[in-house]
Parts: structure tokens; sequence; C-alpha cells
């Protein structure tokens, strides 16, 4: 196969203020520790940030740290300091280069902001919704910084979310609140958590009607740009600022619609992402399937920020079901039903699983859920093995070959689709 032409997608012009609202979030979490003027939280990313918020806390997600790591290629270092530590390589590899980076007092905060270090815990609040790694890393923090840590422990494997689950994680949610308190040395104003939820039902309705503009064709967006752009949905929502600038991307979104505009030029192929990203080769695949003309329309992971059961009328419960209801937290049948859903909504024309090594709560396809949608779609499948920060397990030459021979089988497909139809 020849090699395919480099074809840049046409850039987002949102992403300024995407870039000033990230720093503005590091900036002031920076401050807030260094003068003591705020209590900080630590949460995990689809944890009950609204109930921090609503107590004032500044909140501060290791997993965007994690993310921060693997896209500027220093998680290495620190997964290799981790495992040393007696962290293993088999395990949640944001963990293991967060925890490993922490060791060697390295961040990627420094280049891009000039923070020495990561802010400083005043709690550590986890949700078990996506893994079990969270607890034990944020046990890690706990240790080490000497403060208090408090959770959710979740049904995981979901079918159905019934009222037993939600009464017993909305009973979870209210436990934590008066160890908070005590933190925030402030009682929570009912008021205040009502607007909080508010503002995040709103920043998950944005959100979605961004990823949702990639349905029409050609898309606007790609997937590789979700990765970026879902920045504020998971370190800010809950705030207004987060949903002003959904509202612009939004726009721009709509804008790039009407006139047509192609996240890849020339779009051909359209392809559904299952699983993590591999963030230190984002720009490496995004150009691969630019080049072959294919847009990543959608993708499992960019969708997981978007919460439609949040309901400022009943905020425990609904946080409760709305964290609940997250695809990573169901059954295989649920997933199933859910990508299947998906991949028509989207058009797309293929699947790709990548199975992540160090993260199996977000790799699909060890259960043979792809041969099972292949069977059902009539689509064809195909299997990335990597890691979403590990780079030790991505082949770079193996990823492209597999990528390019997908996409000629997706080009085979189409041609005795179009002969068929011409034969009718
Ligand atoms: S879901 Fe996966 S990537 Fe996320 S924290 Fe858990 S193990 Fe790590």
């Amino acid at each position: 196969m020849p090699e395919p032409e480099k074809k840049r997608p046409v850039p987002i012009k949102s992403v300024e203020k995407m870039k000033k609202l990230m720093a503005d979030h590091f900036l002031e979490l920076d401050r807030a520790a260094k003068d003591r003027s705020r209590k900080i939280a630590w949460c995990t990313s689809v944890g009950p940030a609204e109930i921090l918020r609503a107590m004032d806390f500044l909140v501060y997600f290791p997993e965007n740290h994690g993310a921060m790591l693997g896209a500027t290629r220093m998680a290495n270092a620190g997964i290799e300091a981790a495992n040393a530590a007696g962290y293993s390589p088999d395990i949640c590899s944001y963990l293991t280069a967060d925890v490993g980076s922490y060791m060697k007092r390295q961040t990627p905060l420094a280049k891009a902001y000039g923070i020495a270090s990561i802010p400083k815990p005043d709690v550590l609040v986890y949700n078990t919704n996506q893994c079990r790694d969270v607890k034990d890393w944020f046990s890690y923090y706990a240790r080490e910084f000497g403060v208090p840590i408090t959770g959710v422990n979740t049904y995981r494997s979901v079918g159905p979310v019934t009222s037993t689950h939600v009464q017993a994680v909305a009973g979870q949610m209210r436990e934590m609140v008066p160890l908070l308190e005590r933190v925030a040395g402030k009682t929570l104003d009912p008021a205040r958590l009502e607007e909080t939820v508010t503002l995040s039902a709103e920043c998950s309705r944005l959100w979605k009607a961004v990823l949702d503009t990639a349905a029409t064709r050609p898309a606007p967006l790609n997937f590789f740009d979700g990765t970026i752009h879902m920045g504020p949905a998971v370190v800010m929502r809950g705030t207004p600022e987060a949903n002003d600038y959904y509202r612009e991307l939004l726009g721009e979104m709509r804008e790039r619609t009407t006139g047509g505009v192609a996240a890849v030029e020339g779009e051909r192929f359209r392809i559904y992402w299952d699983g993590m990203p591999v963030w230190g080769k984002l720009r490496e695949l995004s150009d691969i399937c630019s080049g072959l003309k294919t847009t990543v329309v959608a993708s499992t992971y960019c969708n997981s920020w978007i919460f439609e059961a949040f309901d400022p009328k009943e905020p425990f419960e609904s946080m409760a079901r709305a964290y609940t209801e997250l695809f990573i937290v169901r059954s295989d049948d649920v997933k199933e039903d859910y990508i299947a859903r998906m991949v028509k909504k989207f058009s797309a024309d293929g699947i790709v699983f990548h199975d992540s090594k160090t993260c199996p709560n977000n790799a699909n396809n060890r259960y043979a859920m792809p041969q099972r949608l292949s069977e059902r779609l009539k689509v064809p499948t195909l299997t990335i093995f990597a890691d979403l920060n590990d780079l030790r397990c991505y082949s770079a030459e193996q990823t492209r070959t597999n990528i390019e021979a997908f996409v000629e089988q997706l080009s085979q497909n189409r041609g005795a689709t179009d002969k068929r139809s011409l034969s009718v």
C-alpha cells in the first residue's frame, strides 16, 4: 500500500480559549496551595465533584495530570520509578506515571504553566465506579500528605440501574458530607449544591451537543480533537466558565457543519473508537487516520463525560444515577448495545478497539465483543494492542500497518456494497 498522504486536520479556533481556561484552572490551584486561601480537594474524574464545588473546594483531578504526563511523554520515567517502588507494571499507568512522577518531583505543569508541583490536597475523594485503582492511587497520597480520604465504593458490571443501586450510592455520598464539612470548615448549602448540579447538567448537555455534530458528513471534529476539548468537562464541570466555553465551541462546530469544514479533508471512511486514547501518540494516530481520509467520528471515551441524569431537584439521587449509568460501570450486554447505537448514530463503517494493557476496565475487546458487534452490525473491527500511557506497549510500525489494512478492508467492503447496489 502506498504511504498515506499527510493531511493535518483543519484547526479548531476555540482551542485558544480552552488553553486559557485550563491554564487559569491550574494557576488558581497553585495559588491556593501556596497561600492557603482555599481548601483543595482531589477527586476522581467521574467522582462527585459537584459536592466538592458546592462546598467551595478547588478541585484537582489526578487522572487529568496522568493524561498530561502521557501526552507530554513524561509518563514512562514516572512509571519506571513507581515500578521500582513496588507498583506493578500491569496496573493503571495513570497511577504509576502520576505516583512515580511525584516521587521524582516532576510534573508537566512546570513547563506548561511554570508550576513547580501538584497542589497539596486537604482531602481526597474517590469513586470506584471506574476501577479499584483510583482508591489505591489516592490512598498513596493520603499516606504521603497525611490527609483524610473518603469515597464511594460502587457496584460494577451493572445491567439496568435500579433504585437499589441509586439509594446505596446516594447514601454513601451523603455519608461523606460530615467529613467534608469538617475539612471545609463550613456546612453544605443545599441551594449551592442544586446550583452546581444545574451547571454540571448544562455542561453535559453542551458537551454532548458538541460531540453530536460529528454525526454529520463530513464530521467537523474527530476523536483526537475530542480528547483535547473534553478538558473543561472533566476538570471544570459545575462551573459557569466550562459552560461558556462549550457554548462557544458548539457555535464553532455548527458553523463548520454549515460550511462543510471537515476535521479530515476529503473524509471517505468513518470509524468508532472504543477504549482509552494512546496519550503519547495522539498526533501520530491522528495523522495516520487523516492520511487515509478516515475520521474517528465518535468514541466511548469522550462520551464518558456526558451525564444525562443530573437533576437539581434530587441532587444526591441524580448524581448517584449519573455516576452509575456511566458506560464503564455497566455489564457487557449494556455496553454492546450502547456501541451498536453509537455506530448507527454516527454512521461508522467500522470499530477500533484499543486494548490498553494497563486498563482492563476500559478494554472491551477481551470477552469477544468485537466478534459479536461485527456479526450484529456487519461492520469490520480492529483491535489495537497498546496502552494509555506506557509507550513500551506501543509499536508504531504494527499500529500503522494494522490501521492501513483495516481501512483497506473498509474500502473493499464499500466496493462490494456499491457493486451490490448497482446490480439491484
Ligand atoms: S479506569 Fe483505567 S485508566 Fe482510569 S484510573 Fe482506572 S485503571 Fe486507570
